[in-house]
């Protein structure tokens, strides 16, 4: 369980949408793109997503009927999002101390580094991670105009440009601005416009625009991806597939809070062993117990998991390791005591107790006795 750091942006990392996905990689495989698209969505369906993997498509240098080939020089800085011809405009804030009115580009670094790490994220968090106290996040005249300038450029090295305006909701009456070029772009360029909230969109704007409808994706697509990137069983991914209702940002949020329950959970028990405390012991084999087999085995995982990220982080580095910011402190305080042998002890341990919990062991027996050969290794790492 962890934040993927580098997604991809192909057509088949997007959970559902096949029908979509399916008459976008048509069309401009055809070569018959509307010049200016509104992909109308709700929060969380995957708009974004679907709109970048849309453009690493037509950008992409072997691609596929179906999807991009993830693997080009194209593929490759459409997915950090630092394609020279892919332009991105989304509400900003004015900062603090800046006269002029603010534009896209001045926060470009974090957009890439927000998206790319999940680009399902909805408009409360992106403007979050502004930092932005009270203020309201607008899409400027002064961007507008931004946006008019850049177009007119000449493509640097694809055949065309694409514009993805993420929530022109946010434009208000700035959009008027707007309205020639969305009529009528610069040849070979492609406008996709990502609204949350099209009645909020200038009806002059809307008329202009071909219409994109993306429905929810369906609780067993969104279930697949949670397993595939957070390493869920089916059973929690499922349950988390149908609260989110469609909205994966809402999905990857509950994946985030279930593995910090998790880390807050393994993090005592550790603590505990290690110190020995045999009336804390008892108290939480208790608890462990009456949580049900599901999340003891998801724990018993979490545990294998933790351990061998923290056993790679020497290696691997902190960027690469598997692990939240939160869990690498601990990691690297377990790097740091337990030597190879340990590692192999302790993992042991791990996978025998998950493999007794799958054939119905009593919890409070075994979790007590597991707690107690754990404890035994820890306390020979001890120096004190
Ligand atoms: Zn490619």
């Amino acid at each position: 369980m962890f934040f993927t750091s580098n997604t991809k942006m192909q057509f088949k990392d997007i959970p559902g949408h096949q029908k979509i996905k399916t008459f976008l990689a048509h069309s401009a495989h055809e070569g018959r793109v509307a010049h200016a698209q509104l992909f109308w969505e709700k929060e969380g369906y995957g708009g974004l997503a679907l709109a970048l993997a849309y453009a690493q498509y037509i950008f992409c240098e072997h691609r596929s009927e179906t999807d991009s080939c993830g693997e080009c020089p194209s593929c490759k800085k459409v997915s950090r999002l630092t394609h020279p011809d892919l332009h991105f405009s989304y509400p900003v804030v004015r900062l603090t101390g800046k006269a002029a009115a603010p534009i896209s580009t001045d926060f470009i670094k974090i957009w890439r580094e927000v998206m790319i790490a999940n680009p399902f994220t909805g408009v409360f968090d992106w403007l979050q991670t502004l930092d932005i106290g009270n203020k309201q996040g607008n899409i400027t005249v002064r961007e507008c105009q931004e946006i008019i300038r850049k177009l007119k450029l000449k493509s640097f090295e694809a055949s065309s440009r694409i514009l993805i305006m993420w929530l022109p909701e946010y434009l208000g009456v700035a959009g008027n601005v707007l309205l020639k070029l969305i009529e009528e772009p610069p040849p070979d360029t492609l406008i996709i416009l990502v609204s949350d909230e099209p009645d909020q969109i200038l009806a002059t704007i809307l008329s202009r625009t071909q219409l994109v409808k993306i429905n929810p994706p369906a609780d067993d697509d969104i279930a697949d991806y949670l397993i595939n990137h957070y390493q869920l069983d089916r059973q929690s991914a499922l349950q988390i597939a149908r609260l989110a209702d469609g909205n994966m940002q809402a999905a990857i949020k509950m994946v985030h809070e279930e593995s910090g329950e998790m880390e807050t959970l393994f993090r005592n028990w550790m603590n505990i062993c290690y110190r020995f405390k045999t009336k804390d012991m008892v108290v939480w084999v208790d608890e462990m117990a009456a949580m049900g087999r599901e999340k003891q085995k998801n724990l018993l995982l979490y545990a294998i998991h933790y351990l061998r990220e923290s056993l790679a982080l020497p290696y691997t580095g902190n960027e690469n390791v598997k692990l939240l910011e939160t869990e690498k402190k601990g990691a690297a305080f377990l790097s740091n005591v337990l030597n190879f042998d340990h590692y192999n002890q302790l993992a042991d341990l791990f996978d025998k107790a998950h493999y007794y919990i799958e054939r119905n062991a009593n919890p409070k027996i075994l979790f007590l006795n597991l707690s107690m050969d754990l404890s035994h290794v820890l306390r020979k790492t001890r120096t004190i």
